[in-house]
């Protein structure tokens, strides 16, 4: 029976190394060979044509017909010196990953014969017939047509003999049914608020870009194991596995070299990712055995993200070059850390400033201050439309289980700025300031250091932590389009920098002076955003009861956390910012709660195969190899000598029995749980009934069966064990 584990394991003791090809030149010198860059376009476009793609980018200006055939001509011409014989529209639906269609270049030509073409059309829009992407109830039959459309300010790129155009997804009546439609909004909508606050420190401004830095957490695991756990391969993670009797106790891995085979795999990717203009930067070991990161430079949002769906795509092809299996699931292993994906986050001007570092003189330190104050007021108000932008089913095992942020918000500032505003606070602002208590506060705002160093990352328990120069949205699970926090984010920050600037010129038209307007404002968000600020730890059973009552909250169920989108102001927030229409926003719900109930179901169905088939088999197995092994004692030996021989063996037949009968009780009970959530109209009901009464059976069958493995000869255990899965490199 246990062929099949074994046979994985003598796979992997008598595979040859993989040869990886060296690169031989700089990265300096292939970086971005893949993708249809700036200067690529310059050289294969018209002036005219050049011009167009460049207003859309940096402005938003939209490409007409005319020059989208000149650009598609250039666009060819490229792809096709490079290899290329297909086009692809890729774009990020509401599903755990991204998703193409390839078209051959060819066409019918004269005689019979074909041509490659590539016209202004088939670049800028397409129709896939995509109806099977979830919408959440906005594509109803007879309007299923989704349309991808041309995103020129993400280039195009050349992956597999396939030009790869990035593209929106919407719907024939206009709704967003992708993850990038809403955020290009949200980025706008930052941009349009954020720069009109700006105007009020520095006039120049004309432009402000959201940053994303991703920093990328995933386990690798030998393919030939993970072929062998169906669990692994059907859910992303393990849903059974005593755990091995070390693991990270010694944090022996964090941080320490490289394996070779790992590095060989890295390195293979950073140059794949080199040529595609990914600028991958930071490789290093995690601290669960057989984890690891990776994080490039940052990059502006929306070109930041689809490198990182790009990356995590490149990373799966690549990591089966080298005969691994890479997971993003959000908890694969019990009992270690599981991955996130931390979202480093900031705003920055077109002047060159970046509005979360500090200035050199009091009137840019005040502006920085205006956005940091800012930030905090819109995560204070928005804490669990945040939660909702990432809780999803993975990310519940990973979230408040002391390995990662709890899942009640919260924002660590460091000891020098919340100095500055506790001094703020207490500030003489709210009449006419005298001109030596303006002089005063003006020279403590001043008095910021430029590089704060007791910032940078010394709190690794904050979900959403200032790290010197931008905050680092920590929540986020490894396996999630950023998009989604990013969305939300950009949006609550977007409403509250609008709300700070009607303030302020309220206060201004009322006479009241501008600096001391500012400072007006600034003093009451501080107070009226406190709650949220906390530098403490935040794993510790103190903070739990502290949040509760300050009245944060904190929620670890995807059900409940999504009930926060239903909210009117929500609702309003997203409508004024342009970023999701109710209807939108309805879908996106749907969406999520049909995610989490299938995720459910599927490790559900999963788990119960894999109990039946693989394991009660096995234990029944050895069980019968005691009962012979007992009636044999009995032939041999005397009674008494029988007597003390065989009791052991007689406890541990029982025990086995035991658990053998539990797990077949419990998997009938999680059978009949799940038919009758199954028959719930509600897409809502039919969630929590998965939560609360089809998921503890997850838990309840798996502590049988580790207990199992615990018995049970292991030459008989059919799956590979966490020892094996873990320290395999
Ligand atoms: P750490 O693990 O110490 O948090 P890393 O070096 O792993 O740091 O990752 C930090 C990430 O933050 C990188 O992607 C980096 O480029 C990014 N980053 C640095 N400065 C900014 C900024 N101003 N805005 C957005 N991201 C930034
Ligand atoms: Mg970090």
């Amino acid at each position: 029976m246990a062929q099949f584990r074994f046979r994985a394991l003598e796979e992997v003791l008598t595979r040859k190394p993989v040869e990886v090809k060296r690169q031989e030149n700089l990265v300096s010198d292939f970086y971005g060979m893949n993708v249809f860059d700036r200067p690529k376009m310059k050289k294969y476009l018209s002036k005219e044509a050049y011009k167009s793609v460049i207003d859309a980018v940096d402005n938003g200006t939209p490409i007409d017909r005319k020059m989208a055939d000149q650009v598609a001509q250039g666009m060819k011409s490229w792809a096709l010196e490079n290899g290329a014989t297909h086009i692809t529209h890729w774009f990020h639906p509401l599903t755990d990953g991204t998703a193409e269609k390839h078209d051959a270049f060819v066409v019918h030509g004269e005689n019979g014969g074909v041509v490659e073409s590539l016209s202004g059309t088939m670049l800028s829009q397409q129709e896939p017939d995509a109806s099977s992407f979830p919408s959440g109830g906005i594509r109803q039959t007879f309007e299923a047509r989704g349309y991808t459309a041309w995103d020129p300010s993400s280039p195009a790129f050349i992956v597999d003999n396939t030009l790869t155009i990035p593209t929106i997804f919407i719907s024939y009546t206009g709704e967003a049914l992708d993850y990038k439609t809403p955020l290009l909004r949200a980025i706008a909508a930052v941009d349009k608020a954020a720069t009109e606050v700006c105007q009020m420190f520095d006039k120049n401004v004309s432009k402000v870009n959201a940053n994303l830095g991703w920093e990328q957490e995933y386990f690798l695991v030998d393919e030939a194991l993970f072929m062998a756990r169906p669990d692994l391969m059907l859910t992303g993670r393990t849903l059974m596995g005593h755990s091995a009797s070390k693991d990270q106790q010694l944090d022996d891995h964090y941080f320490s070299s490289i394996p070779t085979r790992v590095f060989r795999f890295m390195e293979d990717l950073e140059n794949e990712a080199f040529k595609l203009g990914i600028p991958v930067k930071t490789r290093h070991n995690e601290v669960a055995p057989n984890q690891f990161e990776l994080a490039p430079i940052y990059e502006e949002l929306n070109l930041a993200n689809d490198h990182n769906q790009m990356i995590m795509d490149l990373m799966k092809k690549i990591a089966r070059r080298h005969n691994f299996a890479v997971l993003f699931h959000e908890k694969p292993f019990a009992g270690i850390n599981g991955s996130g994906k931390h979202n480093n986050w900031s705003l920055s001007t077109d002047t060159g400033v970046n509005l979360f570092s500090p200035g050199k003189n009091p009137k840019s330190n005040l502006q920085f201050l205006t956005f940091v104050i800012n930030t905090l007021k819109a995560l204070y108000v928005n804490q669990d439309m945040l939660r909702a932008s990432i809780l999803t089913a993975p990310n519940t095992h990973r979230l408040g289980a002391n390995e990662a942020p709890p899942a009640i918000i919260s924002a660590f500032l460091g000891t020098e700025i919340s100095k500055m505003l506790d001094l703020m606070e207490v500030a003489v602002v709210d009449r006419k300031m005298t001109p030596d208590e303006k002089t005063a506060l003006k020279l403590n705002i001043g008095r910021i250091p430029e590089i704060i160093l007791d910032n940078t990352d010394r709190n690794r328990t904050s979900p959403f932590a200032f790290t010197g120069n931008r905050f680092e949205f920590r929540a986020v699970g490894s396996s999630a389009n950023c998009a989604s926090a990013m969305i939300a984010l950009n949006t609550a920050v977007a409403d509250q920098l609008v709300k700070f600037k009607i303030e302020v010129d309220a206060l201004v038209e009322g006479g009241v002076k501008k600096d001391e307007a500012i400072f007006q404002v600034l003093k009451k968000l501080i107070i009226e955003s406190k709650p949220i600020r906390f530098d403490g730890n935040g794993y510790s059973e103190e903070w739990r009861i502290e949040a509760a009552r300050r009245g944060l909250t904190n929620i670890t169920s995807v059900p409940t956390a999504l009930e926060a989108l239903h909210d009117k102001r929500v609702i309003e927030m997203y409508g004024k910012a342009g970023v999701l229409t109710p209807r939108e926003i309805e879908g996106r719900i749907e969406v999520e709660l049909e995610k989490y109930t299938k995720k459910i179901q599927i490790e559900s169905r999963v788990l119960g195969d894999l109990a039946i088939n693989h394991i009660v088999p096995t234990a029944v197995q050895y069980q019968s190899m005691l009962l012979e092994n007992v009636k044999n004692l009995k032939i041999v030996f005397s009674d008494e000598e029988y007597k003390s021989l065989a009791e052991g063996r007689i406890e541990l037949i029982r025990e086995i029995g035991g658990h053998v009968s539990s797990i077949k009780a419990k998997v009938k009970e999680m059978i009949e749980a799940r038919k009758v959530a199954n028959i719930i109209e509600s897409e809502k009901e039919k969630t929590y009934a998965y939560e609360k009464s089809v998921r503890p059976y997850l838990d309840d069958i798996r502590y049988h069966i580790d207990k199992l493995e615990l018995i049970v000869d292991n030459e008989l255990w059919p799956l590979p064990k966490y020892r094996e899965l873990l320290f395999v490199k």
